[in-house]
């Protein structure tokens, strides 16, 4: 295969089973003068499982833009990189976004190796009805802004995708039924394409309730997909409730607008936020 000189190679690698890697990416990371790695004894296990040596270069989140510089000087002399991580798709919470945009701004071409990325493996096989989604990645560390990021999110009706570290998992679902319901719906993707691979589809508090009577669920990486609030129709807001909306968001920041229009009209949050969502979008009069 015949590689392009002075392009950087995004390349995806699996995220756990080493078989999942695709023909081109072999080819690509067989063919570049350097790989930019972030544990390159990782990478270097995968590359031993195809029989593929190369020359190594260590970027990670705390060297990115200096590696990046020099990632720049190389591929201005006509080499060819490529970058991968430990796991998925590079610059999906890992490093990679810095470099590329160093990469674009030099006017040098970034070409894309798509492969497995942990979020649409855990999608695929969690029989969501539902077409939009949106990936929030990792929360907050804190308990407290935890829960800050999961009220903003509160309202939102797609489905939601984050990661979780093992030893938050608990502390995690436990926000989550604080925030929202323990009746909302999750779906925990546990060890994707590893031997321990576990789907679990529940509400959060059956989730907890299945995490707590098995430790061994707790361990090992983690996708969340948290469905989304339930659709309540624009119709069911009475004409009252529209117009008190419609004249408090014309003086008022939206959440306030909100909290009062539900309050007067006792009409349900979740429904006033989305239409003042759409409102805001549409510019109806009044907003
Ligand atoms: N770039 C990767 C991707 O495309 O999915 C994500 C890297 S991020 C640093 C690592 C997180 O992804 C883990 O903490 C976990 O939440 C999730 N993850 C990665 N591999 C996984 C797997 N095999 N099963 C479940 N979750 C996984």
């Amino acid at each position: 295969m015949m590689l392009e000189k002075s392009a950087l190679y995004v390349v995806a690698t699996p995220i756990g089973n080493l078989s999942d890697i695709s023909l081109r990416a072999l080819e690509v990371l067989a063919g570049v003068d350097a790989i930019a790695a972030e544990h390159v004894q990782n990478s270097e296990h995968l590359l031993a499982k195809h029989h593929i040596t190369a020359k190594w270069i260590r970027l990670h989140q705390h060297n990115e833009s200096a590696v990046a510089e020099k990632i720049l000087s190389r591929l201005q002399a006509g080499g060819s990189i490529a970058l991968v991580t430990d796991a998925g798709t590079p610059a999906i919470s890992d490093p990679g976004a810095i470099l590329v945009q160093h990469v674009r701004e030099a006017g040098h071409r970034v070409i894309p190796v798509p492969g497995a990325s942990a979020a649409i493996c855990a999608l695929s096989a969690a029989g969501i009805n539902n077409p939009h989604f949106l990936f929030y990645g990792f929360l907050p560390t804190k308990t407290g802004l935890r829960k800050r990021a999961l009220t903003e999110i509160k309202s939102y009706q797609f489905t939601v995708i984050f990661y979780e570290a093992p030893h938050r998992i608990l502390e995690c679902i436990t926000d989550m039924i604080e925030i929202f319901d323990e009746k909302r719906k999750i779906t925990i993707a546990r060890e994707l394409t590893k031997l321990f691979e576990t789907i679990f589809c529940g509400t959060l508090g059956e989730a907890l309730a299945w995490l707590q009577a098995d430790i061994n669920q707790q361990r090992g990486e983690f996708v969340l997909l948290l469905s989304g609030a339930e659709m309540l129709e624009k119709s069911d807001i009475s004409e009252h409730a529209r117009h008190t909306l419609s004249c408090l968001l014309a003086e008022l920041p939206l959440k306030q607008s909100v909290k009062l229009a539900a309050e007067i009209t006792g009409e349900n949050k979740n429904a006033l936020y989305q239409l003042a969502l759409d409102l805001k979008s549409t510019g109806e009069p009044g907003f």
